[in-house]
């Protein structure tokens, strides 16, 4: 392991663990923007989603999809499912906005955010917990592809003016793009990927930074992309930067050429 640069800090943060009552929600699809040609933002609506929280900034979901609205709510529990970050709502007025990545390949998510009838039924279950981020990271790092831009857009709303630190976004090119809002302290880089294989533009980006470059003080990271991330990920966080792996997050959140990928919690 190489030596970490900076002495030990006092703790200026830490990942609260809040267990949540898990419940299943009816909603309908209400609205869609397409923020790039690649990456659809949603509105689900329904009186289901007054009283929803997500505390947690990675929280995740499981949005079901069936193919047509479901007789109750056992018929919409077996219909096909995948995990979702929530972005933004409203708990009062019911509603819940998405971001899904169009990837392209099969699947059911993916086709369903980019063409489902406004209208069409899903299902919401969870968040059924969350890790809640207390206090103020002396820095940050966010790195992600399209799928971990949810959950970045989150923590970045966490960060006050001060803020300092890194936000490195893997797209494909110029034209997808996806700017996340972030204090002028905390420096956001869109990495282009071209034809390259998902994630291994990310991965480069990270295997360069070394123990030189860790932040000084208490560094708050997530990193998320193709699961193939987790190995970079951690070498560095661990590794190189010698950081607690229960004070960070690191996750693989698909897996190529596997449908349905579920990332261990
Ligand atoms: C905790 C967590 C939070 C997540 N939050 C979000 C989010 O907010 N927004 C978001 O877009 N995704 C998010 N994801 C990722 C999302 O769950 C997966 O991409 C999911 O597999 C997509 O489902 P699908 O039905 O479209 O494709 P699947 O049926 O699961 O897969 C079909 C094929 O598509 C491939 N594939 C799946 N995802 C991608 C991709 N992104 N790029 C290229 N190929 C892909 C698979 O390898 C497979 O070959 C999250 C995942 C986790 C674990």
């Amino acid at each position: 392991m190489t030596a970490v640069n900076s002495a030990p800090s006092p703790t200026s943060f830490r990942l609260e663990r809040r267990p949540l009552e898990l419940v299943l929600r009816t909603v309908h699809l209400a609205a869609r923007q397409w923020l790039t040609p690649g990456y659809v933002r949603v509105r689900l609506e329904g009186a289901d989603l007054v009283g929803f929280d997500s505390p947690g900034s990675d929280d995740h979901i499981r949005i079901f999809f069936p193919d047509t609205a479901p007789a109750g709510i056992d018929e919409l529990r077996q219909a096909p499912s995948r995990e979702y970050t929530p972005l933004a709502w409203d708990a009062e007025s019911g509603w819940l906005d998405l971001e899904f990545a169009v990837h392209g390949a099969d699947g059911v998510a993916a086709p369903w955010a980019a063409t489902a009838d406004i209208g069409s039924v899903a299902g919401i279950g969870g968040p059924r917990g969350s890790a809640v981020l207390q206090g103020r990271p002396d820095a940050w790092l966010l790195a992600g592809d399209e799928t971990a831009v949810p959950a970045m857009r989150r923590y970045a709303h966490l960060m006050d003016a001060d803020a300092v630190g890194r936000i490195l976004v893997e797209v494909p090119d110029a034209d997808h793009e996806l700017p996340i809002t972030a204090p002028p302290g905390v420096r956001v880089t869109q990495l282009h990927r071209d034809d390259a294989a998902s994630g291994s533009v990310l991965a480069a980006a990270l295997d360069a930074l070394g123990a030189a470059d860790r932040p000084t003080g208490d560094v708050f990271c997530f990193i998320a992309a193709e699961q193939a991330i987790v190995a970079p990920g951690r070498a560095l966080l661990q590794g190189r930067w010698g950081l607690d792996p229960s004070r960070f997050v690191v996750k693989g959140y698909w897996k190529r050429g596997a449908a349905e990928y579920h990332a261990p919690h």
